[in-house]
Parts: structure tokens; sequence; C-alpha cells
């Protein structure tokens, strides 16, 4: 499996960046990363608040 990778000075190289930790950008960030796909998944607030 690939990972995101950090350059140290808070530059990250990935496959796919997802913007919005909702249920629909965790379960596609799931979903791409169970293909194998490096993904970074970033909120602005606590992921997933929207869903029970
Ligand atoms: C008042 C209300 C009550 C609800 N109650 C329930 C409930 O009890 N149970 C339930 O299952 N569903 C509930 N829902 C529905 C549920 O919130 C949505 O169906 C579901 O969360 C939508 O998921 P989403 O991933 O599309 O969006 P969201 O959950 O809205 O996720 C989007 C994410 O993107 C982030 N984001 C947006 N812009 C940026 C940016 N520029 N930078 C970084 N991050 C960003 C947000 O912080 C958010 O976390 C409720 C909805 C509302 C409006």
């Amino acid at each position: 499996m690939n990972s995101p990778e950090s350059a140290g000075d808070g530059t990250i190289t990935t496959s796919v960046a997802i913007v919005g930790a909702g249920i629909v950008g965790v379960a596609t960030a799931l979903n791409l990363q169970r293909k194998g796909l490096d993904v970074v998944l970033v909120d602005e607030r606590e992921p997933g608040e929207g869903a029970s």
C-alpha cells in the first residue's frame, strides 16, 4: 500500500487529496485506500461531525 509522503516542511505529496471528512469524504477515502491509492483527508472541523 502506498503512503502519503511528508517533506517535513508541511508539504505532503499524495495521489488523492479529499477536502471534507463528512460521511462522503470518509467513505471515498476508505474505498480509494482499499484500492491501494495514497489518500489524504482534511477537514476544518471534526471528521464525521454531520452523520450519526
Ligand atoms: C441540521 C442537520 C441535522 C442532521 N442530523 C443528522 C443526524 O442526526 N444523523 C445523520 O446521520 N445525519 C444527519 N444530518 C444529515 C447529515 O449531516 C448529512 O446527510 C451528511 O453529513 C452529509 O455528509 P457529507 O459528507 O456530504 O457532508 P458533511 O457531513 O457536511 O461533510 C462535509 C465536510 O467538509 C468540511 N469542509 C467543508 N468545506 C471545507 C473546507 N473549505 N476546508 C476543509 N473542510 C471543509 C466540513 O467541515 C464537513 O466536515 C443532518 C443534517 C442537518 C443539516
